[in-house]
């Protein structure tokens, strides 16, 4: 039976080692906590960690997802795992303590190769903000159906099985069009911000 985790939160951060720490979704490379995880299914993307990691281990923090460069696209067409600029929106939020309070009570945000975004995203959550503000307003710029609670589960596997799930029915509700219509695909954003992600060095 689980304990009642809510009885451990930490008010600091530091580098957790109990036996439970990887029965949390975390990132599959560093193992760091983070609201916001990056679900990869693109063979490319994985097949360039392959060496240091099998391709179940398929979830990561912004830093470890496998990066697209000037000469490299690892992910499809219009897809925002492309774009830097997109990217960094969720730099900053790693973390090393499932117990640490000041994320304990927030979802994870699964971000899928298809994620779609809300148009008026930029005046959302561009402009300069606390982190934890701008991250509240990120989890209002997706489709809701991206967010899973944290919390612990009975295992690793039940955790991994759990991720699955929850990749299969994002899958499945971007067959609804009504999602489609007020969420946007996200060809506009890397067409307007093209130039800046091709810009040479
Ligand atoms: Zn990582």
């Amino acid at each position: 039976m689980l304990t009642r985790s809510d009885a451990i939160r930490v008010d600091r951060d530091y580098r957790y080692t109990g036996e439970d720490a990887h029965s949390f979704v975390r990132c599959c490379l560093c193992r760091c906590y983070t609201p916001f995880i990056f679900y990869v299914v693109s063979k490319k993307a994985l097949d360039v960690i392959a060496n240091t990691l099998p391709q179940t281990h398929n979830f990561f923090c912004v830093n470890c997802l496998p990066k697209s460069s000037s000469t490299t696209t690892l992910y499809r067409d219009r897809c925002l795992f492309n774009s830097d600029e997109y990217l960094s929106m969720f730099r900053g939020y790693e973390y090393y303590n499932p117990y640490y309070g000041v994320y304990y009570n927030t979802p994870r945000l699964i971000l899928t190769e298809n994620i779609r975004i809300h148009p008026d995203y930029k005046k959302i959550v561009r402009k300069p903000q606390p982190a934890l503000v701008k991250m509240r307003k990120l989890f209002g710029v997706f489709p809701a159906v991206h967010q899973i609670p944290f919390r612990k589960h009975a295992s690793m596997v039940e955790m991994y099985s759990e991720l699955r799930k929850k990749y299969r029915e994002i899958r499945s509700t971007y067959t609804d069009t009504s999602i489609n219509q007020t969420f946007m695909d996200t060809y506009c954003i890397t067409v307007e911000r093209t130039p800046s992600v091709y810009q040479s060095v």
